[in-house]
């Protein structure tokens, strides 16, 4: 006998729809999504009341700091962290103790997300073994039939030899995955702003700006997919845009192609709020919070299709961690809450509102850069969008909620958020991963 749940009179919204309807689930897939109001038999029936339904966020970019990291996080934390936050897939970074940088190391990893069974984990590869940038890792082992590994990256350091870059690209363009490149790695340019006593603010745009043209033109050079990360300044904002639009002019036969991301922080926070939180304390991040300017970048980016996924950039650190300069923040249990803040222009009336900008996407939209489309940029057909057949990746959220942020209940132990005291509009209040309840606020 199959298990048949049925969420009933919601308000269902993913990348192209938005309507008054209900979804079946059974055995952990959509089984009908119904336009009209339904009454059936099911064995579990869960009440919408016009709260909002839509597909399981989709991440391509968190710290989990598991193996090697239990102050900060464990894949326990970051997974129940995942799923508060709405999230049902997330790709994990290599950088952890040891790396991960053998298939070995990656489905051990992976093995013990699925015994835990609240999120779908890909862990990434890094490029080269240990990340020394010397010698390329365990991907050259990669098989292309293999459907666990669906993203590379060498996070924070990409690779400084670009032979070993290019035949990295090179294995990415072999097993047909993208290669996630951080982009704030130095070189000569930036260690001369530094050496010139510049400010972190200077050189760090350097950095950033520098790493993304070359990654745009070795991932070009070898015809491989390039996904840069965290994208933060106006310049590899126009960049990103320029490339895209030589690319759409470009030989369709090349597999050379060009997709980022921005995360939540970028978007809504300057260098002022990292001021405010201590810039090499609290408000510390790679890349760091950039000017007012930049911010708009990103937001006119994301408006006009340039950016193409939000993606949290999850990097939670211990109190000592991070009161003594770590880079990064804990992301997971606010992204959707910041995103939809800020970008839906619901929370423009808000009282220490975040939003400056007029401009607005609609939940759609949203949807598309935080389910359906970061699962197209992996490959994952099966989820990202509410029709039949798809996996019940699926959270419910209360659009009207405001909420003040307080880190002490976040599942991460990962407590270093920036938007602690902010009041944010939009609450994930259930979460379902495989048609299973894996976040509940109801009871
Ligand atoms: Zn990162």
């Amino acid at each position: 006998m199959k298990r048949k749940l049925i969420l009933k009179n919601f308000c269902i919204v993913d990348e192209d729809s938005d309507f008054i309807g209900s979804v079946v689930v059974e055995d952990g897939l959509i089984s009908n999504v119904i336009h009209q109001p339904y009454i059936d038999d099911a064995d579990q029936i869960i009440e919408g009341h016009g709260l909002t339904l839509m597909p399981a966020f989709v991440d391509l970019h968190a710290h989990f700091r598991d193996p090697g990291f239990p102050e900060k996080e464990t894949l326990e934390s970051a997974s129940l962290a995942a799923a508060a936050g709405g999230y049902g897939t997330v790709v994990c970074m290599a950088n952890t103790k040891p790396v991960t940088d053998t298939v070995e190391k990656a489905l051990a990893l992976k093995n013990r997300s699925d015994n835990l069974g609240l999120i779908d984990l890909y862990p990434v590869l890094s490029l080269t073994k240990n990340m020394d940038g010397k010698e390329l890792s365990g991907i050259t082992a990669l098989d292309t039939k293999q459907n666990t590994i669906r993203m590379l990256s060498e996070d924070g350091r990409d690779v400084a030899d670009d032979s070993i870059f290019l035949a990295a690209f090179a294995e990415a363009r072999r097993l047909g995955i993208p290669v996630s490149c951080h982009c704030d790695a130095g070189g000569p340019e930036a260690d001369a702003a530094k050496k010139a006593g510049k400010g972190r603010e200077m050189w760090s745009r350097i950095e950033e700006n520098v790493a993304v043209k070359r990654a745009i033109e070795l991932g070009k050079k070898m015809g491989a997919h390039v996904h840069i990360a965290h994208v933060s300044t106006k310049e590899s904002v126009n960049m990103i845009r320029e490339a895209k639009r030589q690319l759409s002019r470009a030989d369709a036969s090349s597999s050379y192609s060009l997709t980022c991301e921005a995360t939540p922080h970028h978007i809504a926070l300057t260098e002022d709020d990292a001021h405010a939180l201590g810039d090499e304390s609290y408000g510390r991040v790679n890349p760091s919070l950039r000017s007012e300017e930049d911010r708009r970048a990103i937001i006119e980016a994301i408006l006009d299709g340039t950016i193409d996924a939000i993606a949290t950039d999850h990097a939670p650190h211990s109190e000592t961690d991070k009161a003594g300069g770590a880079p990064g923040f804990t992301g997971l249990e606010t992204g959707f809450a910041v995103s939809f803040t800020e970008l839906t222009g619901e929370g423009s009336a808000l009282e220490n509102s975040i939003t400056v900008d007029r401009k607005t996407i609609d939940l759609k939209r949203l949807s598309f850069l935080m389910s359906a489309n970061p699962a197209r940029i992996l490959g994952l057909a099966d989820r990202g969008r509410i029709a039949a057949g798809l996996r019940a990746d699926l959270v419910i959220a209360d659009t009207e909620a405001l909420w003040t942020v307080k880190s002490e209940p976040f599942k991460s132990r990962g407590k270093n958020s920036p938007f602690r005291g902010r009041t944010l509009q939009g609450k994930i209040l259930l979460t379902l991963h495989g048609g299973c309840i894996v976040y509940d606020t109801r009871s």
